[in-house]
């Protein structure tokens, strides 16, 4: 589904991810974990076509297409989600007119009719009754005056109703205590575990990975993917540290 060769890239004219490589295939969750300011997020702004994100080199086909050809709304039509590390906060706009916009705009993208505002409403509140998120605060700004924990709920609701093929998600567990955690956790399995769908979860901790259980687990460091193993690899990170492990031969 999405196969990232040597993938070179650069902001600033400072380079940040040094010839990544990394293959998900439909059916598989793939957890990618590693220290601070390895690239994590850089990647996945990469892959999201971020303006300011150089890519200096290297290729990603993502379902059989050249994704750094496309525009980033031509990403999301063709099935890529984004989850952010840190959501943004969109003063005078609803997250029901929001959400609404969104999902129109990728359907007219590929020729579908959109949604009137019944169907729409329907879809959000199954969506955010998988949350557990009320549908007060989806009548709310995008983020305005969320807890942490709200707002990737709520994330995880546009998910839910964009239904894409394929999402990158960046530490959706960062800042939820353990009961958000699993609702979220839940969600993301209900709405992404699926024979033609794929996840790449940018995590830092076991805890998000024991409710959404990976096939596999790469460690990025420096730019690079230095080991990839299965869900143990997490468990050892867990129990030993980076340094311990990524010091193995790969
Ligand atoms: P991670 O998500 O793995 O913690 P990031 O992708 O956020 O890492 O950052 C990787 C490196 O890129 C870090 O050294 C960070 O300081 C640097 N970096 C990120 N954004 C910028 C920027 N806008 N300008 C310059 N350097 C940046
Ligand atoms: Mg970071
Ligand atoms: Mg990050």
């Amino acid at each position: 589904m999405l196969k990232i060769e040597n993938l070179t890239a650069e902001i600033d004219g400072k380079q940040i991810l040094n010839g990544l490589s990394l293959e998900v295939a439909a059916g598989e969750v793939h957890a990618i974990m590693g220290p601070n300011g390895a690239g994590k997020s850089t990647l996945s702004y990469v892959l999201g076509g971020r303006p300011g994100y150089e890519v200096t080199g290297g290729s990603v086909e993502f379902r059989g297409q050249d994704l750094l050809d496309m525009e980033p709304h031509e990403r999301a039509a063709a099935g890529l989600f984004l989850g952010f590390q840190y959501p943004v906060e969109i003063p005078g706009v609803s997250n029901v007119q929001f959400l609404r916009e969104a999902l129109n705009a990728q359907r007219k993208e590929r020729g579908e009719e959109p949604l009137t505002g019944g169907e729409f409403l329907k879809l959000a509140k199954e969506k955010a009754g998988l949350l557990k998120l009320d549908m007060e605060m989806l009548k709310r700004n995008v983020n305005v005056g969320f807890s942490g924990g709200e707002k990737k709920r709520a994330e995880m609701v546009q998910m839910g109703i964009l239904d894409p093929a394929f999402a990158v998600l960046d530490e959706t567990d960062s800042g939820l205590d353990i009961d958000a955690l699993r609702v979220v956790g839940e969600g993301i399995n209900a709405i992404m575990r699926n024979e033609n769908k794929g996840v790449l979860l940018i995590t830092h901790y076991q805890r998000l990975l024991d409710v959404v259980q990976p096939d596999k687990v790469s460690i990025l460091s420096r730019g690079r993917i230095v080991k990839t193993g299965g869900p143990e690899l997490a468990l050892r990170l867990e129990n030993e540290g980076y340094d311990a492990v990524m010091g193995e031969p790969a």
